[in-house]
């Protein structure tokens, strides 16, 4: 599987920046300025970098370098804010990336006219693959199997480009981060770390407004571990056993969901960090009380949350999603063991946006 060459900027951090501008025979502050023109200012291009030299960006652009920021290729818009974006990096392949405003929601206007609703923060839901290996049966990235894996600097990309596209006022302290896009990415882990390290480092933006989610890929959630700097943990739990698991997640074969909950026991937590365990209700196959009652063992001893996803539709994909009478139900045993547990709000469905959705459709069909 082909990486995407790199000779882009983006994805460089300080030291490697400082590399190369060594090699170009700049002074050391130049660095410190591409740094900040790239990931602060968020330049598209090495035309606008103009805090640099004329003849530094020449000389740049023909040692073969580019900058780097993908395109946005289509935007759909939810009726409830949500943006999912196709995002196209220099090959061409695209993933999605979805952003979901949040906040007070205070509706302006007298209702006259079409809602405008305000927000004060928003998360970005990144990708880290193109497409998936891992081929959970419910999910419709699985569709896609593994395309490539994303550079750190095109997973960085991502939330550059959806930031150019968006941010008018917002601070970027606000913005929420969860790499729960396509891809699985514990299985791109190396550039998934340099991406993290790169956007609390030089973008800026805060370690602890960040989460991932693996599907379970035991050895790299101890790498992830020992980890100075890094999001907190989902991980997609998504069966009360193991054989309804493996039903589910062919990658249970590999790792049992009896490695899976020893790595999170031994998962080394900070000050009041909770592990968070996601759960993907599938109507009839997943979603009894006797399913809710194996969590709570499996759970026990455990300082964890959940976060219950109902099954978001899409086609070719033989399941249902359960009423809320059953979710609630689902809930309030894991309430009652003492669980803090919450029920994730859909978002952008219609668009083909929520959780397990990202296939890059581009034909809307109703899915009621
Ligand atoms: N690959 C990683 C992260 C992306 S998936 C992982 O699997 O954890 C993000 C979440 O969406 C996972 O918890 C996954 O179980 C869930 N998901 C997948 N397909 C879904 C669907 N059709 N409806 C609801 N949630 C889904
Ligand atoms: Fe991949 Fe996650 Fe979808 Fe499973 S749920 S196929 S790991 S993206």
């Amino acid at each position: 599987m082909a990486e995407n060459k790199n000779s882009e900027l983006l994805g460089l951090n300080f030291q490697e920046l400082s590399e190369l501008m060594e090699t170009l025979g700049q002074p050391a502050y130049r660095a410190r300025q591409l740094s900040h023109a790239l990931y602060r200012e968020r330049q598209p291009s090495l035309d606008l970098l103009t805090t640099l030299p004329l003849a530094l960006r020449r000389q740049l652009s023909s040692a073969g370098w580019t900058l780097g920021l993908p395109k946005i290729q289509k935007r759909f818009v939810s009726t409830d804010g949500t943006v999912r974006y196709l995002v196209e990096f220099a090959d061409a392949q695209t993933v999605e990336t979805v952003w979901m405003p949040e906040g007070d929601g205070g509706e302006e206007g007298d209702g006259s006219e079409p809602e405008t609703r305000t927000y004060d923060r928003a998360t970005i839901c990144v990708s880290s693959q193109v497409g998936c290996a891992v081929d959970c049966h419910f999910c419709m990235t699985a569709l896609l199997g593994l395309l490539r894996n994303l550079s750190a600097g095109e997973i960085v990309g991502q939330i550059l480009a959806v930031l150019n596209d968006q941010l008018v006022n917002l601070d970027t302290q606000r913005i929420n981060l969860v790499f729960m896009g396509q891809g699985e990415p514990f299985l791109n882990f190396d550039n998934f770390v340099k991406a993290v390290s790169l956007l609390v480092e030089d973008v800026g933006l805060p370690e602890s407004r960040m989460t991932v989610s693996t599907s379970g890929i035991v050895p790299r959630i101890a790498d992830f571990g020992q980890l100075p700097v890094r999001p907190k943990l989902a991980i997609s739990l998504n069966a009360s056993n193991e054989e309804t698991r493996l039903q589910l997640m062919p990658i249970t074969k590999k790792w049992t969901l009896e490695k899976l909950m020893a790595a999170a026991r031994e998962f080394p937590l900070r000050n009041r960090e909770r592990l968070t365990f996601e759960y993907v209700l599938l109507g009839g196959v997943n979603d009894g009380d006797q399913n809710a009652r194996e969590v709570v063992q499996l759970l026990r001893g455990l300082r964890a949350k959940v976060n219950l996803i109902s099954w978001n539709p899409g086609p070719e994909i033989p399941y249902t999603t359960p009423n809320s009478a059953r979710v609630a139900s689902f809930q309030r045993i894991l309430i009652d063991a003492g669980i803090p547990t919450f029920i994730r709000k859909p978002r952008g469905r219609d668009i083909f946006a929520a959780c397990g959705q990202l296939k890059r459709t581009t034909e809307l069909v109703s899915i009621s």
